[in-house]
């Protein structure tokens, strides 16, 4: 078997902690992924799932955390249940029915004052990932 240690695939060209802060002083929005800059990973869930199987570490670790996250209608990785999670309420599941499912990356802030705007934010800790829209609106494209 092949040591698949350390492989990532081609959607992280270019990503870097530089690059999510170049993207974040574009367009900031400290627990969300701002519409208008993020770094594209994956086109859509499909994609990312090859990745996940062709053996990209940080896309197996998205796949598998998916499978781990109850969905609780707010869309948002918040209940973690791990094994426990039932197949057909996890994140994965519901991920899978997007009929826009681009993958997108960014960086925020966990902090107390998240709310502030970027030039006065002193921590990014936060790593984003969002699949498909902001919102359901978004996602259809009708309002
Ligand atoms: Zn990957």
């Amino acid at each position: 078997m092949t040591d698949m240690t350390g492989f990532v695939c081609t959607g992280y060209q270019g990503l870097t902690i530089e690059r999510l802060i170049q993207l974040a002083q574009v367009a900031y929005k400290p627990d969300l992924v701002p519409k208008e800059a993020h770094h594209v990973l994956h086109d859509s869930f499909d994609s990312l799932q090859n990745a996940a199987h062709a053996g990209c570490a940080f896309c197996s670790v998205l796949v598998t955390t998916l499978h781990g996250y109850e969905e609780n209608d707010n869309w948002i990785a918040r209940s973690w249940r791990g094994a426990e999670c039932e197949p057909g309420k996890s994140l994965f599941y519901h991920v899978q029915a997007l009929p826009h499912s681009e993958v997108k990356v960014s960086i925020g802030t966990g902090s107390e004052n998240s709310q502030e705007e970027f030039a006065r934010v002193k921590v990014l800790d936060r790593v984003m990932v969002q699949i498909g829209a902001n919102s359901i609106t978004e996602q259809t494209g009708s309002d």
